[in-house]
């Protein structure tokens, strides 16, 4: 037998860019998660063939300061939780110290950025974990980032990837999730030079998904709002007779985080049984506000499945509001009108 050794630093973060790292879809959630994180309020996302040779993400945040750069892509290295106690209270979407590390074992990665107090930026390139250059620059406050090739020196995970077509799409799904839940923040993303999303920012939910999701969507959204001592939710359930075989016309968002939960697709379920047939998946969009203490969004490194304290709560919520939103409205002209 081989002698036992640790690894190396390189060989490390390597092995674990894997587990937040799967393909370029991971890449710009990192990245947007950090300009939102940042407290930018426009991010342009631009890819190429499905982001397999580029990806850009462009903030106009609160950039990094120059000491610190480096430091960043550190793995572990964090600038928004000090000790597990804060775990409890995180409001930011990052907070696991690992994306940029991971990001930058396995792609090339140039990094320009400029925080409002200094007075020239930074420019940073980090090729498979290694330093290729240091330098100031002339730059707008903000950071970009520029990731190129990604998984270009581990070939076992490039064989993984789709076709671009389809890893553009998982990009873009992403984006219609992190843009319909920061109505806030104009967001922009372009796949080999074709604009393909475009939200102002103006916070208006409705206005999101009628660019997204078409005219009919949009006209046959109901409000809904409802909410318990721990619990507000917010959002659109659209009228029966929009509906689908799946279920990519749901997106549910806990404290500005998507997520996916079976106790809400459960409810939701329940909440349309007596309006839908069997198999077919409504349009639901809906925000979650929940006490952080009420929740462990630790679960996953990529944070998209969350565990309540209180599911049974929020199961009874749903459903009840749910329901109460269809029956406000007169469904049975729509029902004529589908059939
Ligand atoms: P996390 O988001 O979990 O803290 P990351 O590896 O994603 O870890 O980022 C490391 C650190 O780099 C962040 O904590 C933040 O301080 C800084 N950072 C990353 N991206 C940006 C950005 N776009 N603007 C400002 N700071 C950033
Ligand atoms: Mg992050």
């Amino acid at each position: 037998m081989a002698k036992i050794q640790l690894l190396d630093q390189k060989t490390i973060d390597n092995i674990a860019a894997g587990e937040v790292i799967e393909r370029p879809a991971s890449v710009v959630k990192e990245l947007v998660e950090n300009a939102v994180d940042a407290k930018a309020n426009a991010v342009t996302v631009e890819i190429k063939d499905g982001g397999m040779t580029l990806i850009r993400v462009t903030d106009n945040g609160i950039g990094i300061p120059k000491d610190q750069v480096k430091t960043a892509f550190l793995r572990h290295a964090t600038s928004k939780i000090r000790s597990v106690e804060d775990l409890l209270s995180v409001s930011s979407l990052g907070f696991r110290g690992e994306a940029l590390s991971s990001i930058s074992a396995v792609a090339q990665v140039e990094l320009v950025t400029k925080t409002a107090e200094s007075f020239s930026g930074v420019s940073y390139k980090i090729y498979g974990g290694e330093e290729e250059a240091f330098d100031d620059i002339g730059a707008p406050d903000g950071t970009t980032f520029l990731v190129k090739n990604l998984f270009y020196n581990t070939p076992a995970r490039r064989k993984f990837l789709k076709s671009a077509t389809t890893e553009a799409g998982y990009v873009e799904q992403m984006m219609v999730h992190i843009a319909l839940s920061h109505p806030e923040i104009s967001f922009k993303f372009i796949h080999n030079n074709k604009n393909k999303i475009y939200t102002s920012g103006n916070g208006k939910v409705k206005d999101i998904i009628y660019h997204i999701y078409g005219r009919d969507v949009a006209g046959a959204l109901i409000p809904l709002e409802a909410q318990n001592e721990d619990v507000k939710v917010t959002g659109f359930v659209a009228k029966p007779y929009v509906s689908r075989g799946n279920r990519n016309y749901e997106s549910y968002f806990i404290n500005g985080r998507y997520i996916k939960s079976s106790i809400i697709y459960k409810a939701i379920e329940e909440g349309y049984r007596t309006f839908t047939m069997k198999h077919r998946y409504p349009f639901v969009c809906l925000d979650f506000k929940i006490d952080q203490e009420l929740l462990d969004v630790n679960v996953h490194p990529t944070k998209m499945e969350i565990r309540f304290r209180n599911g049974r709560e929020i199961y009874e919520l749903v459903v009840d509001a749910v329901r109460a939103a269809l029956l406000q409205k007169d469904l049975v002209q729509d029902v004529l009108r589908e059939t």
